[in-house]
């Protein structure tokens, strides 16, 4: 797709936010725009100025994820894109919800001072049965009406999701088989590193977790490495169900992770300001308590540095090694009333 400038053709180029749902539907969206001709644009990895950007243009209470994204925004904005992607989110499955911040997020980018391109903003709403070929018409209207080729695009993308997920849940697999392999101290034991794609995925603002995780020799999961049938089978566990689709993704991995037979903790890697972490934490904590299973809650905004983070890592790592040496045994690690007279195990 083109545009004339000056006399020359020049390609259309429509701008994705590297944040959000970006780090979940990247594969999607991209191939969905490739597949049509049009070219895609994808904002820099997050870096403090995206971020001080970002937190100029909202308001100090908004969570950290969505002072990001306006960050990018305003960052494609200044490169000149064409249109700017921004889908307005409200449920990707039935019976259940995306944060409320997802639907506003068109909103909210207009009535910031950012001097923003068109918009694409389809409406995603799988509980109310939205029309897969109307969200589809308005992903592509600026540049084709010629349905066959849209809904070609449509299966090709879909296919290229498919695969980026089965990927991830490979990954798992082979994590899974490390101890075997592996004979360091901290060879047999995982870490599952509970988070949203958005946190989980950008090295910035997790100060590179997952890395560090590594360099210590865990194994460190994500929720994205449970497959989608799994965590749904397992939240039948559960009493009720559950309201938002990221505290159920959370909350079926917790389920299908305390079946792992090694040694392993959890790490809740959260925003601050983030009202579904703050009541699935509660739930997800209880679970691990019961079952005796070490976890510890990072809380991240734009002041938390990378020492500190660290430290914690790295003392929560050893004491799990060392639960099961006697003299180290006097503080629980997984919350359990420190007057208790049962001794842990
Ligand atoms: S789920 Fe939490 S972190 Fe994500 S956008 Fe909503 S409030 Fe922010």
């Amino acid at each position: 797709m083109s545009k004339v400038e000056g006399g020359m053709k020049l390609s259309l180029k429509v701008g994705l936010p590297r944040a959000l749902f970006y780090q979940t539907y990247h594969p999607l969206w991209r191939t969905f725009y490739a597949a049509l001709g049009v070219e895609t644009v994808v904002s820099p990895e997050t870096n403090k100025a995206i971020l001080d950007q970002g937190v100029k243009c909202v308001v100090d209470e908004t969570c950290l994820p969505v002072k990001v994204f306006f960050g990018h925004a305003a960052n494609l904005s200044a490169a000149g894109v064409d249109y700017l992607f921004v889908p307005r989110m409200v449920s990707v499955e039935k019976k259940a919800y995306i944060c409320p911040k997802f639907m506003g997020l068109p909103d909210m980018l207009k009535a910031s001072n950012l001097k923003l391109p068109p918009l694409i903003m389809p409406v995603i709403n799988l509980v109310k049965a939205t029309d897969l070929k109307s969200i589809l018409w308005d992903c592509a209207a600026p540049f084709t009406g010629n349905w066959s080729k849209i809904k070609n695009a449509w299966q090709e993308a879909w296919q290229e999701q498919k695969r980026h997920e089965e990927n991830l849940i490979e990954e798992n697999l082979i994590k899974k088989t490390k101890g075997a392999l592996d004979t360091s101290d901290t060879a047999d034991l995982t870490i599952l590193v509970l988070g949203h794609d958005y946190n989980l995925h950008d090295q910035y603002l997790n100060m590179g977790l997952l890395e560090k995780l590594r360099e210590l020799g865990c194994a460190a999961l994500t929720p994205a490495q449970t497959s989608r049938k799994e965590r749904e089978l397992q939240l039948k566990k559960f009493p009720r169900s559950i309201f938002w689709t990221y505290g159920r993704n959370l909350l079926g991995s917790v389920y299908s992770f305390l079946q792992y037979p090694e040694r392993k903790g959890v790490i809740m890697l959260t925003s601050f300001g983030c009202g579904i972490d703050s009541f699935m934490g509660n739930l997800i904590i209880r679970r691990l308590v019961e079952k005796k299973i070490p976890y510890l809650n990072v809380i991240i905004d734009e002041h938390t540095g990378e020492g500190g983070l660290r430290t914690r890592i790295e003392a929560f790592v050893d004491m799990i090694q060392w639960r099961s040496d006697y003299h180290q045994n006097y503080v629980s690690a997984y919350g359990q009333y420190l007057g208790s007279t049962e001794r842990n195990a």
